[in-house]
């Protein structure tokens, strides 16, 4: 039987069976925080406790990066022949693969996500980066600069050493996966540091990485909280790099602390307030509709590209405003582990609270309430808040402006395609936006002027990993995925020759 032909009740036993390792991982095995101490996660689910997870701060980042760098210097995997780190990447992700259901459980029972999406998006993302990058290993050529016939000049790329990568969690490992596969191709060692919401998957990637024959301190998973074990990576003097994803309040902090520490380089993937844009000429308004509902709901809405603001034509607002209700109210809401469910529970209830606040502001700034709007009882301990939609918002309100990282899609009317551009660039963030219109030339013309790193037209949230994703302005700089993304986890250097 495999894992899709699971039903409920066997999803809901074999969480209860689960032991998942909440150790560090360094230099090739699991030990606990040099601190000894622990923190408790809890599924948001129902609040069940799932794993004790290691506390790790200062010290233990001191040995991951110690680890890290001792790999490096002695050349274990960058040295390498490039088929041979193609070799183990492609077999780290066939064993991402072979272990789809424990991975997919773990991830949706930290992080409250539905099952079938953990099954079929998230832990398949996972290895399809890690196998996309594999394929590149072998086939990036380096260059010769054009120079005089008695003067050979090699362009090469070379790793550069400790990448820190710091993740999020509301897609923990593809977003790892992301990091850490362009890293480790380059032939660099990594210690990653995810969320202390979702730190049990990563924490099975570290023994995957060692089955599939990655040389011990070449990958490293430290778990702690962010400003204790996330602060010390940022600010550690010898890492080279950190890749961080998550908000932009701490992708600053991290810029300072690499700043103040060792000037190590910083990519940063960060918030977004992503416009959807509907014009009146939409050639097909429930597709439309359809893309704007899934587009900031699935994964409840905590999605950095989340298309959170809907700038409709006043002439279609309420008709689209009713289309999208009406999608809305195809989702299936419910427990997570239901494999039937396709929208499931916030991170925590803290969070959950917090969106509520940022629906009840919402209200008091003139906004109406079309649908939503309240918390949901799926489980008594849960943390469920109902896909919501807030109409007539000033584009200046702050639930209009602000991240909430919920199911909360505000809608701001608009008469002009002028005024659409100013609207949808009027935002601190520029992480992705969307137009609908029949009209191509309209449709290219406004996407030349949205500034955002990703423009869809008559569609959304369409990717592949050939395509680079990241922002503009505060929605951070630096792109994951892509052969872009693998300029980032390398330096240049010239070797010059001269010949008689
Ligand atoms: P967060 O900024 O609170 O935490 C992100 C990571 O940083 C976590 O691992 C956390 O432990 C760590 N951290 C916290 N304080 C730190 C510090 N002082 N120094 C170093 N590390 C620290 O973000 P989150 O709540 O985990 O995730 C949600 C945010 O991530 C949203 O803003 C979302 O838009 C963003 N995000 C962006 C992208 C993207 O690609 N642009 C993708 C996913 C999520």
């Amino acid at each position: 039987m495999s894992a899709h032909d699971f039903t409920f009740s066997d999803w809901r036993q074999r969480r209860g069976a689960l032991k998942p390792e909440g150790r560090a991982f360094i230099d090739g095995d699991y030990r606990p925080a040099v601190s000894g101490e622990t923190f408790q996660r809890r599924s948001p689910i129902d609040g069940t406790p799932l794993a004790l997870v290691a506390r790790c701060a200062g010290p233990d980042i001191d040995a991951a990066v110690a680890a890290a760098r001792a790999a490096f210097e002695r050349g274990i995997w960058r040295d390498l022949e490039p088929r041979q780190r193609k070799a183990t990447l492609l077999r780290l992700a066939a064993l991402i693969r072979e272990h789809l259901e424990s991975l997919a459980l773990l991830e949706a029972a930290e992080v409250g996500k539905p099952i079938r999406d953990a099954l079929n998006v998230d832990v398949p993302a996972c290895a399809d980066a890690i196998a996309w990058y594999a394929e590149c290993v072998d086939k990036i050529y380096d260059e010769i600069a054009p120079t005089g016939p008695k003067d050979r000049a090699l362009i090469r790329r070379t790793p550069l050493g400790v990448v820190g990568a710091i993740t999020p969690w509301n897609y923990p490992l593809i977003i790892a996966a992301w990091k850490i596969a362009p890293a480790l191709a380059m032939g660099n060692s990594v210690v990653l540091k995810p969320a202390e919401q979702s730190s049990l998957a990563s924490l099975v990637l570290g023994r995957l990485a060692k089955e599939a024959g990655l040389p011990d301190g070449v990958f490293n998973v430290v778990p702690g909280l962010g400003e204790e074990a996330g602060a010390a990576l940022a600010a550690h003097p010898d890492v080279d790099l950190v890749a961080f994803t998550g908000s932009t309040e701490v992708g600053a902090r991290v810029m300072a602390a690499a700043a103040s520490s060792n000037l190590k380089r910083v990519a940063l993937e960060l918030g977004g307030k992503s416009p959807q844009i509907v014009m009146p000429d939409c050639p097909d308004l429930d597709a439309a509709a359809s893309a704007v509902a899934w587009g900031v709901y699935y994964n409840a809405g905590e999605t950095c590209h989340a298309g959170t603001r809907l700038l409709v034509h006043r002439t279609i607002a309420d008709d689209f405003h009713q289309r999208v209700e009406a999608h809305t109210r195809s989702i299936r809401i419910g427990h997570p582990l239901d494999p039937e469910t396709q929208f499931g529970a916030l991170i925590e209830p803290q969070h959950r609270d917090r969106v509520l606040d940022y629906i009840a502001l919402g209200r008091r700034e003139g906004g109406r309430l079309a649908f939503g709007g309240e918390a949901m009882a799926v489980t008594a301990e849960g943390a469920y808040v109902a896909p919501t939609l807030l109409t007539d918002l000033a584009p200046n309100a702050r639930v209009a402006r602000e991240e909430i990282f919920g199911p909360v899609l505000v809608s701001i009317p608009f008469e002009t395609e002028a005024e659409a551009i100013a609207i949808a660039n009027g935002s601190d963030y520029g992480l992705a936006a969307s137009v609908w219109t029949a009209d191509m030339d309209r449709a290219h013309r406004m996407s030349e002027a949205l500034r955002a790193g990703t423009v869809w037209i008559n569609t959304y949230d369409q990717s592949s990993l050939a395509t680079p994703f990241g922002g503009f302005r505060r929605s951070g700089f630096g792109r994951d995925r892509s052969l872009h993304a693998l300029e980032k986890y390398a330096d240049l250097k010239t070797v010059w020759t001269h010949f008689n």
